[in-house]
């Protein structure tokens, strides 16, 4: 099946290479898929994909890609402690009809253990630098009430910069451990029946200032007679915040905002809330569009417009809606507008 020339290549290359054919038979191993699985050719090859669970590490290998060996996108083997492998099947043609299938398994042990590293360092630092910011937060909190005797107008006015700039660490160190929190698993729902209505008027009602200032033309529309749902209060609160916040930031003076309530069917007695977030601000480039909801994105349009972020807020947004069941999603054109939606089952 593989020309003679390409042999040599498949034998010295770095990644591990296995090759089945129409009928899931093993007909090609390079050394290093052996060295990573821990097989000898010549136990194994012509062997149907189903005999070969017994041999080595085959048997994680084939849990992955199933007994019909199907193409699959990237993913994660967990081979040994200091062994982790990224494993992709591709279909294999020849004049367009399928003659087997190409699995690549690359070590990614090295990513992983930087990725690792930097979980832990940001974790670290999420979990002590709360204490700090808060014995700030109270002594600039004294010096503001006077407690620590009188101020002039020209030191208040420093002192409360001061305090803002600490309530925005405050809040980049919270976003921070809740990424910690739910990278590391220890995201804890605590679950009850809530109004969503109310909880979305009241987060509203908090950036009543902030939408004011900006002139935005708001509008709040809610279905009539909305199920509750069943939610962590806090954690879907701050979802919703995430996602409201970011309209308000990056909506420009005199624009215009929708949130938008409603209760959809969605199968057999089953319902779902959908909360849509209406902005006619900024937009995000549709080449980036797919990193919205990654780690510390921020759009190089916003980039330049220089406002606050993390780039933190909708990853987390994604992670608590999806963690009770949710979709979420969005629509952007830039310059235009964007529309964030996401869905809660009920
Ligand atoms: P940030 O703290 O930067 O707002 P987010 O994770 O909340 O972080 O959002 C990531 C990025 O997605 C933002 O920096 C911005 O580029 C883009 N974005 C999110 N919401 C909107 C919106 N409503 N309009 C335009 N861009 C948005």
């Amino acid at each position: 099946m593989i020309k003679r020339k390409t042999l040599p290549i498949i034998a010295n290359l770095t990644d591990g290479i296995l090759v089945f054919d129409k009928q899931r038979n093993l007909s090609l191993i390079n050394p290093r898929a052996q060295e990573f699985l821990r097989v000898n050719e010549k136990e194994i090859i012509g062997k149907p994909v189903l005999e070969l669970a017994g041999f080595g590490n085959l048997k994680r290998l084939i849990k992955i890609l199933g007994k019909k060996i199907k193409s699959a996108p990237m993913q994660e083997l967990t081979v040994a402690e200091n062994l982790v492998l990224e494993v992709s099947a591709v279909p294999l043609f020849e004049q367009k009809k399928k003659i087997g299938t190409l699995v690549i398994l690359r070590d990614i042990t090295r990513e992983k253990r930087i990725e690792q590293m930097k979980t832990e360092f940001v974790s670290i630092t999420a979990h002590q630098l709360p204490t700090p910011l808060s014995a700030i937060k109270w002594t600039l909190r004294m010096l503001l009430d006077g407690d620590l005797g009188e101020v002039t107008k020209e030191q208040k006015k420093f002192i409360e910069k001061t305090y803002r700039s600490n309530e925005r660490m405050i809040g980049l160190i919270n976003d921070l451990l809740n990424i910690t929190q739910i990278e590391e698993g220890r995201h804890v729902y605590k679950k009850d029946f809530y109004d969503i209505e109310k909880i979305c008027r009241d987060i509203i009602s908090s950036y009543k200032e902030e939408i004011k200032r900006k002139k935005i033309n708001f509008k709040f529309i809610a279905a009539k007679k909305l199920p509750e749902v069943n939610i962590d209060k806090e954690k879907i609160e701050l979802a919703i915040r995430n996602i409201i916040e970011n309209a308000i930031r990056y909506t420009s003076s005199k624009g215009k905002m929708i949130v938008f309530l409603q209760c959809k069917e969605k199968g057999k007695n089953k319902k779902e809330i959908k909360v849509s977030v209406y902005d006619s601000g900024v937009g995000i480039p549709t080449d980036q569009q797919f990193r919205v909801f990654t780690k510390f994105f921020r759009g190089a349009n916003i980039i330049r417009m220089e406002t606050e972020g993390t780039g933190l807020g909708l990853f987390i947004a994604k992670n608590i809606i999806e963690a009770h069941k949710g979709r979420i999603w969005f629509e952007s054109q830039e310059g235009k507008g964007s529309t964030f939606c996401f869905t809660l089952p009920c």
